[in-house]
């Protein structure tokens, strides 16, 4: 058994000097995936720093009419607050469409950004990976890569990002405010995760003596939304597609428009000049189409998983669909409209 020493935070800057103090130490909150992989022996923390104690519950409105969301505020308080349903209700909804109840009410908004890939390889020791063990090999290349990435992989390794709500975040333009020795800083959601290139091991760009302590949100632009998650099962099971669609139309043409797609890539993705195709034009499928179709460019299919490349663009039309004609997919009635 792999031992450990468990220490509680009383402050950020407890939690931020016990990460410098100890370089393989790792903070814990909701635990939903580190006791996961410390159950199966791929995470090996000498340190565990529980930070639940912390003041990062708040979810507040901001003096510009965006919101704050605390990286302690639980999954299931985040998708369940007036200020979330009624402004963004795209949040909500992809909250909503991941994990289960339990682990909703377990589960921290900063963990979910931090969660690890669900790549079966990674989570099996007796297998090479290279995001678990760097040099070894990337066995998902040749092997099972069903639920694996299409866009932005590298050959060093091709997992996807597991998480519905980082993709909401994504098409929401949220800000993530981190802090470590040198202070506070602000990432933009779509640099807080990375592609792998030659570094799958590095999910993100947090340093390691860094945690997070808000996510951001600008105050509210779509009033139209859809996320419409595709998978095995409609409970409990990780995407093979989703999309989070946002979109305003301003008399009957649109003006800003948001497309993140998730189970595709190692980070939410978003492709600007997709979304630009679809300004100034009438919300109607052929444009759909036509920004789908350029999400998608440049998408490297594997053995198993080519039908995604075509699944992509139809989900990303289906859930432009739904959010021009105002009826967001139900995350509560089970079936895909
Ligand atoms: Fe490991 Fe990434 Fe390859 Fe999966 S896809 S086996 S996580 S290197």
């Amino acid at each position: 058994m792999h031992r450990f020493e468990f220490v509680r935070a009383a402050t950020v800057a407890d939690a931020v000097a016990e990460l410098v103090r100890e370089p393989t130490a790792q903070v814990v909150a909701g635990g939903t995936n580190l006791v996961d992989l410390m159950k199966c022996g791929v995470a090996k923390p000498t340190k565990i720093i529980d930070i639940t104690q912390l003041p990062l519950n708040d979810i507040m409105l901001d003096a510009q009419g965006g919101l704050t969301i605390g990286a302690l505020a639980t999954n299931a308080d985040v998708a369940s607050h007036p200020l979330v349903q009624g402004r963004y209700p795209l949040l909500a909804s992809a909250i909503m469409a991941g994990a289960s109840g339990q682990l909703r009410n377990a589960a921290t908004t900063g963990g979910n950004l931090l969660q690890r890939t669900r790549c079966s390889y990674f989570y099996n020791r007796r297998t090479p990976c290279n995001k678990r063990a760097p040099g070894t090999g990337c066995p998902a290349i040749e092997g099972q890569n069903r639920q694996h990435a299409i866009l932005g992989t590298s050959e060093q390794c091709i997992a996807t990002h597991p998480s519905d709500m980082c993709v909401a975040l994504a098409a929401l333009d949220a800000v993530v405010r981190v802090v470590g020795p040198a202070g506070e800083r602000l990432i933009a959601m779509s640099d807080f995760h990375r592609l792998p290139d030659d570094a799958p091991e590095r999910d993100t760009t947090l340093a390691r003596e860094e945690i997070v302590l808000s996510v951001e949100l600008p105050a509210a632009q779509h009033p139209l939304h859809s996320y419409l998650k595709i998978r095995d099962r409609l409970s409990f099971a990780f995407a093979l597609v989703s999309v989070a669609a946002a979109l305003r139309v301003t008399d009957g043409v649109i003006s800003a428009a948001a497309v993140a797609i998730g189970g595709v890539a190692h980070k939410p993705w978003r492709v600007p000049e997709a979304e630009a195709l679809l300004v100034n034009q009438a919300p109607e499928v052929l444009g759909f189409e036509e920004c789908a179709r350029r999400i998608v460019q440049g998408a490297v299919a594997r053995h198993h998983n080519a039908f995604k490349v075509e699944l992509a663009q139809r989900a990303i039309v289906r859930a432009l669909t739904q959010a021009a004609n105002g009826t967001p997919q139900s995350q509560s009635v089970k079936h895909v409209r």
